[in-house]
């Protein structure tokens, strides 16, 4: 019973993120998971993102300048880039010559299992409002 309620309500929080193009706080996806389920708590939403995250099925991105996580349901190898006006995070392609990079020569490593590129700026949107 308790896992048939934990399966659901994982489903949920994924089915939330994935049909969003934001890159939500765990309060958005809160909030928006609380039309399906209209019990479910804040807490129960960041213990399940955890768990996903842990799983490697969502990423959890950092914000260089603080403030909070943002969520990632998207499976596809991309790069972010990430608008320090309007705090949009966008996908943007990961450049090819860093998909495929192993760090060979660095002896350090041992295996790469995802090569993660945060790109800062600002967006056109608001490169277009400064003009004016
Ligand atoms: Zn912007
Ligand atoms: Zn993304």
């Amino acid at each position: 019973m308790k896992k048939t309620r934990n399966t659901r309500q994982r489903g949920v929080i994924l089915d939330v993120l994935r049909e969003s193009h934001e890159h939500p706080t765990a309060e958005m996806i809160y909030r928006e998971a609380r039309r399906a389920l209209p019990n479910i708590s804040l807490g129960t939403v960041y213990r399940n993102l955890n768990f996903l995250r842990d799983q490697g099925t969502v990423r959890e991105i950092r914000p260089s300048e603080g403030g909070s996580s943002r969520f990632d349901g998207v499976d596809a190898p991309h790069a972010h880039f990430h608008c320090t006006h309007c705090n949009a995070l966008l996908d943007i392609p990961l450049p090819t010559a860093l998909e495929s990079v192993r760090f060979e020569k660095e002896e350090r490593i041992s295996a790469v299992s995802l090569v993660d590129l945060h790109v800062i700026g600002s967006c056109s949107g608001c490169e277009v409002a400064a003009a004016t």
